[in-house]
This record gives C-alpha cells, sequence and structure tokens, in this order.
C-alpha cells in the first residue's frame, strides 16, 4: 500500500526563541511525505518555482518518495515566512507568497489514480476537490485545512468536508470553521457536515480522536526542548497516514494507534528545522518513542 499526497512544497522562512531558518525545505506535502515515508511508499503531487533547490528532494526520493507528480513551473515558488514567540503553539504568519501555487492545478498522474490513501494536504480547498475528481475509489480520504483558506474560501471548505472520510486540524482551526468555541461542539459540527473522523490537534497539549459517538485522546510527549514547532501537524498526519496505508485497517483499534505513531512522529519534527530530525531518525527511533508513549499513558483502571 502507499499513500498520495498532494500539498504544498514550499520555501519556508522560521523565527524561532531558538533560531532561525532562511528558505528551508518546507510545505504541507513535504513534511506530511518524510513523515509517512517511514512507513510506507508516499506519491507526491504538488508544484515548485524554477528556484526551488530541487536536488534537497533528493534525500526524499531515497526514502521511497516518488516525486513523478512534482510539476516544476516558471517562476517563484510558495514561500512562508512565520514567527513563534515562546508560545510554541501558535506560529504568527509573517507572509504568504503564493508564486507559482496560484496558478497550480494539480495533475495526478495516471499511475497514482487509483491510490487507496489520499491526503488532500493544506492547499485552496478548490485544488483539493480538483484532486478528488481525479482520483478513482480511494479507501480513506483524508484532509487538512488552515486559517488561511477557512477565510477566505469557507464554502469550497464546506464542500470538501461533504466529500473526505476523514480531517486533521488544530483547536484554532476547528473553532474558526464550526465557530463553536468548544472542541466537542466544534467536532460534532464537522462530523456534520461530512467526515466521520475529526482529529484535533492541539499542539504541545496532544490530539483528540472524535470517531462515530466516541473520543480517543493522545497526549504529546513531553519534550524538553522544542526547537521548531513548522510541520508538527503535517508530520503528525503523515504518521497517522502511513500507518494505516501500510496496515489496511480502519478499525477503531488502528486508528487509534495511527493517532500515536502520527503523536511520535510529529515530536520528532520539531527537534529541528525543517525536516532535518524526519531524516534523521530511523525505525528503532519510532520503536522506542512508540513505547515511551505507551508508559506515558498506562495506568491501572481498577481501584483498590
Ligand atoms: P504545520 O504542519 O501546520 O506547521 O504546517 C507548516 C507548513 O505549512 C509550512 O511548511 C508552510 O510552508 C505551509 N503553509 C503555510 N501556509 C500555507 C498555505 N496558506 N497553504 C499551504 N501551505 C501553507
Amino acid at each position: 500500500m502507499s499513500v498520495l499526497v498532494v500539498g504544498s512544497v514550499a520555501l519556508d522562512s522560521v523565527e524561532t526563541p531558538f533560531g532561525r531558518a532562511d528558505d528551508a525545505l518546507g510545505g504541507s506535502a513535504t513534511y506530511f511525505a518524510a513523515s509517512a515515508s517511514h512507513h510506507t511508499r508516499v506519491q507526491l503531487v504538488g508544484v515548485i518555482g524554477s528556484d526551488y533547490p530541487v536536488d534537497k528532494l533528493h534525500d526524499l526520493e531515497a526514502r521511497g518518495v516518488d516525486l513523478s507528480g512534482l510539476e516544476r513551473a516558471e517562476g517563484e515558488s510558495f514561500r512562508w515566512r512565520g514567527r513563534y514567540r515562546h508560545d510554541l503553539n501558535s506560529a504568527e504568519t509573517l507572509e504568504t507568497r503564493l508564486g507559482v501555487f496560484s496558478h497550480f492545478r494539480p495533475k495526478i498522474p495516471d499511475q497514482f489514480r487509483s491510490a487507496r490513501y489520499v491526503f488532500l494536504g493544506n492547499i485552496d480547498p478548490r485544488l483539493q476537490l480538483d484532486v478528488l475528481e481525479q482520483v478513482t475509489k480511494p479507501k480513506l480520504v483524508a484532509c487538512d485545512t488552515m486559517n488561511f483558506w477557512i477565510e477566505s474560501r469557507r464554502d469550497d471548505l464546506v464542500r470538501l468536508l461533504a466529500r473526505v472520510d476523514l480531517i486533521t486540524l488544530n483547536d484554532a482551526e476547528a473553532r474558526q470553521l464550526s465557530e463553536e468555541a468548544n472542541l466537542v461542539k466544534a467536532a460534532k459540527w464537522i462530523m456534520a457536515h461530512g467526515p466521520k473522523t475529526v482529529v484535533i490537534k492541539k499542539g504541545e497539549h496532544g490530539a483528540f480522536m472524535f470517531h462515530a459517538d466516541r473520543v480517543f485522546y493522545a497526549p504529546a510527549y513531553p519534550l524538553e526542548e522544542v526547537f521548531d514547532p513548522t510541520g508538527a501537524g503535517d508530520s503528525f498526519a503523515g504518521g497517522f497516514m502511513g500507518y494505516l496505508a501500510r496496515n489496511d485497517d480502519l478499525s477503531e483499534a488502528s486508528l487509534r494507534r495511527a493517532v500515536i505513531v502520527g503523536s511520535v512522529m510529529g515530536s520528532f519534527v520539531v527537534e529541528g528545522f525543517s525536516i532535518a530530525r524526519l531524516l534523521e531518525v530511523n525505525g528503532d527511533d519510532i520503536a522506542r518513542r512508540m513505547a515511551e508513549f505507551h508508559r506515558l499513558v498506562a495506568f491501572d483502571a481498577e481501584l483498590p
């Protein structure tokens, strides 16, 4: 099994209290692919401009990410500039330059169209809808989004909700989309508009998965040093979807494990800038942190 991801392939300039990076590899599809590639094969669709350092993507290819759906267009690459102050949970967007992204129409290569697992990364919801017209019978379609699109493309986003099985978004986005302050109500609002499963990420406070009438909660790994939170959400999604695609099992037990795998991958990416840590860690590191997560939440429910 493999997973198809469509999303932004960006150059990020990020400032955190611990340092800065300029024009580093970023974008929703990039983080997703780097993370998911630890679990399954990845097919990536996106666009880069003529200024993109393509050779830096070889590391992803070496990890089994198929870049044949990555279009190279004349013009400037998508660029995002953001800053985190001491509250590392919320990014302040300083600049979004769409560049070649503004004329991008995703073209799913023939060999990707039968993908069973599809992740519509954070891009214009009109493009996310476009992708769904080009794939045949996926088993699971998941999407992500952000405030930028909730504000500018709300109607398209609501149309998209009706066509996806699962959505991942952070708590502020869930509140903004649903116009509900309470997260349980926000999740119910979202589910009433389509997705059967809603994953709400809360940064250093973990993630909730709402599925049917049940809720599952995974804490975030208590890291002593968080270097740069950019990409945590997409890396979470990559681990989550990568795990599901690898095992091809959508039972509740498997979805719960997928949330933990997502949390593990998110906990790695924030330990460095860009995708550096995702390229460094190996299967043993992932297994070890899975076990630590297990210990973190294990307790005896029997009262003496
Ligand atoms: P996250 O996982 O939520 O931290 O996502 C971070 C990534 O989102 C960064 O690498 C950015 O390049 C990308 N990004 C920021 N704004 C947008 C946008 N409006 N559309 C698509 N991708 C974006």
